[in-house]
């Protein structure tokens, strides 16, 4: 393998195992080659955003969902935030601790960075701006990153929340969120930045803020501002 490509990988890897450490993990999931493969599956989304429901009525349809096993742990779902009409809606991976206790996105450290991104960053206000939301809605424990079938069982509200806002972009906010999105693993510092498309929505990818926190860098704040640049382009056209 060519020196350069090499670095980068060892890079990335180091970069995920210090983002598996600073979620909680104590040890290598196993599961990480199993969330790969099923989000490729899990994540399919419809070829363009047909409105069908309302937001309330995709929640309704949740209801107190047990479709997976992180209804076993969670304390309340969490199922998303904002303007129902937003132009630009956030998709990060789970709630955390203080989103299971309150029901409510980011609103923990990570949702604190968040809202700065969005309101100093950008200019915009969080709830009549944006819509933020996580590809699942309830906790899994210990911060883990959600496993498969939990993505998979979870993906059609998401789906549905997306349909029934139909934003103009859509921000992934890290790895999970990004490879639910795009059903693929995304190797999230080597492709944030970049443009894609999700059901003909314009979707970016970007760090998460808890990615963030933890590589408090001069180089991370300046590659997600860019990212946001970008995305505040595109809302203006
Ligand atoms: S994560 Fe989603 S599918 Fe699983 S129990 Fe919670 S709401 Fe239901």
């Amino acid at each position: 393998m060519e020196k350069p490509k090499r670095e980068s990988l060892i890079r990335e890897l180091k970069d995920y195992l210090i983002h598996l450490k600073d979620v909680g993990y104590t040890e290598i999931p196993c599961e990480a080659e199993l969330l790969a493969n099923a989000t490729t599956q899990a994540s399919l989304p419809p070829n363009e955003m047909t409105k069908n429901k309302s937001l309330t009525a995709v929640q309704k349809e949740l209801g107190d969902c047990t479709r997976c096993k992180l209804s076993e742990t969670r304390k309340n779902i969490v199922f998303g935030s904002g303007n129902p009409k937003a132009d630009l809606v956030f998709v990060g991976e789970g709630p955390g601790a203080d989103e299971d206790e309150q029901g409510l996105p980011f609103i923990g450290r990570a949702g604190k960075k968040l809202t700065e991104i969005i309101e100093k960053g950008m200019g915009l206000n969080r709830e009549k701006d944006t819509y933020i939301c996580n590809i699942v809605k309830c906790r899994p424990p210990g911060n883990r990153d959600p496993e498969a079938e939990e993505i998979e069982a979870c993906n059609p509200f998401l789906i549905q929340q997306l349909q029934a806002i139909k934003p103009k972009v859509i921000v992934a906010l890290g790895k999970p969120a990004s490879s639910t999105l795009l059903g693929r693993s995304v190797p999230i510092t080597k492709e944030r930045g970049t443009w894609h498309e999700y059901a003909g929505i314009k979707l970016m990818l970007t760090l998460h803020p808890s990615y963030l926190i933890r590589f408090y860098t001069l180089e991370n704040r300046k590659a997600v501002h860019e990212d946001m640049k970008k995305v505040l382009k595109e809302l203006k056209k």
